[in-house]
C-alpha cells in the first residue's frame, strides 16, 4: 500500500466531516444556548460554541490546506513536496502522519500510518 493512501484516507474523512458539519442542526438561538447551560455541565455553552459546525468547517479548511502543502511531489511521488528532511524522506511525511492521527479509531486506519 502506498503512502499516498493515507492522504486519500484523510481527505475522505474530511469530506465526511464537512458533510456532517453542513447538515448539523445547529442554530445560534436562545433555545439552543439555554439547553447546555441548564442541563449540562459548566462550560458546555463555551465548548459547543467553539465546536460549532462553522468552526469545524474552518478547521477542515485549515487541515485541507496543510494536507495540500504536504502532498506528494509531482516529480518524486515518494517524497513530500514541502518536507525536504532526508530523515523524513518517504511519503507520507511526518506532517501527514500527524494529520492522520485524528482518525486512528476509524476502521480503515492502518497501524503502519502511525507517526
Ligand atoms: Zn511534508
Amino acid at each position: 500500500m502506498s503512502g499516498g493512501d493515507l492522504a486519500a484516507f484523510i481527505a475522505d474523512r474530511y469530506q465526511e466531516a464537512e458533510a456532517l458539519a453542513k447538515d448539523a442542526p445547529y442554530e445560534l438561538d436562545e433555545n439552543w444556548f439555554s439547553l447546555p447551560s441548564e442541563h449540562g455541565p459548566a462550560g458546555a455553552v463555551e465548548y459547543y460554541t467553539r465546536h460549532s459546525p462553522a468552526h469545524r468547517q474552518r478547521d477542515l479548511a485549515l487541515k485541507r490546506a496543510i494536507l495540500t502543502l504536504h502532498a506528494p511531489d509531482e516529480d518524486r511521488p515518494y517524497r513530500c513536496r514541502t518536507c525536504h528532511d532526508p530523515a523524513a524522506a518517504d511519503y507520507p511525511c511526518p506532517t501527514v502522519r500527524q494529520l492522520g492521527t485524528e482518525f486512528t479509531e476509524h476502521a480503515g486506519y492502518k497501524e503502519s500510518w502511525k507517526p
